[in-house]
């Protein structure tokens, strides 16, 4: 094996770990339509202390997408994970799907998450993920949007069948999008394996417990160098996730929730075990430990 080889294997073995930090009790609330869904819910606190162990024990560190509302709810989580040497990043403020927003709306909703971001942790986010990946290619507007309000990287870019009208990236590795007005957006797209056939995302748990072990780990060596993968904190949590909706919702709404919290629990069921394969065959890093790497090598003289 030539020198060469043996650099780009090692680059190829390092992936992106990144979690979307959000307190799933609120966000099924909020879709159901009980009142005082913003309230904290029970779990995301137990969820959260089991991740950090898991992550810890794994020498895996991590970008924590934070959602500003849930943030909110639960203050003294964020430094918490800050103190364990992860990374601090935006996953917005009200999680609502950046297509339906206006581009001022967006802009308004990225600074409501910087800045209790920055009140509970003192430290300005760089990098961010859309809700859901729902940067779409009739919202592309929202690149210069994230570029203009400061931040130097995002990691939304998932080129998976399931999701409409996504943005397909130019490349599937991490490259500087260059934009109006000379500012520069890195792309750190979500892994997906492409064959000849057909495109497998092997980044997210709901992928993992729908493809075998030996798979999601073949996809994620073709993914390319710095590929993402996405967690969210009731992924690893042991319990399963219940619904516990307020006194007084209705029985429909207890069935939608209920339906909810069985399509998530099944989604989960392969995440620790396929994570602890994935940080015994690749070097785990957060996102901005990447692009400073990249964006020094590309300043660089
Ligand atoms: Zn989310």
């Amino acid at each position: 094996m030539s020198a060469s080889t043996a650099a780009s294997d090692e680059t190829r073995h390092t992936l992106l770990l990144s979690v979307d930090f959000e307190d799933w009790h609120q966000l099924v609330r909020r879709r159901v339509g009980v009142s005082g869904w913003e309230v904290a819910g029970p779990a995301l606190r137990r969820q959260t202390a089991v991740l950090l162990e898991l992550l810890d024990r794994l020498a895996a560190r991590a970008t924590f997408f934070i959602l500003g509302m849930s943030a909110r709810a639960h203050p003294d989580l964020l430094g918490e994970i800050a103190a364990r040497g992860h990374e601090i990043g935006c996953h917005g403020d009200r999680h609502q799907p950046v297509h339906r927003q206006t581009p001022s709306e967006f802009a308004a909703d990225l600074r409501a998450a910087r800045e209790t971001i920055e009140r509970l942790t003192g430290h300005s986010p760089a990098g961010y993920r859309a809700p859901a990946f729902s940067i779409t290619g009739e919202s592309q507007w929202a690149f210069q949007v994230l570029a203009d309000e400061g931040f130097a990287y995002d990691a939304s870019q998932h080129d998976t069948p399931r999701i409409r009208d996504t943005v397909r990236a130019d490349e599937p590795a991490p490259h500087p999008m260059h934009l109006s007005g000379d500012s520069i957006l890195w792309e750190f797209p979500v892994a997906v394996w492409r064959t000849a056939r057909a495109r497998i995302p092997v980044g997210g748990a709901s992928y993992w417990a729908v493809l075998p072990r030996r798979l999601v780990l073949r996809g994620l060596r073709q993914a390319g160098p710095l590929a993402g993968l996405y967690l969210h904190p009731h992924e690893l949590d042991p319990e399963p996730l219940r619904a516990l909706l307020p006194e007084g919702a209705s029985t429909a709404q207890r069935a939608h929730a209920a339906a909810r919290a069985a399509q998530r629990n099944m989604a989960r069921r392969a995440a620790t075990d396929t994570l602890r394969a994935i940080a015994g065959s690749f070097e785990l890093i957060p996102y901005g430990e990447a692009h400073a790497r990249l964006s020094g090598a590309a300043t660089s003289p």
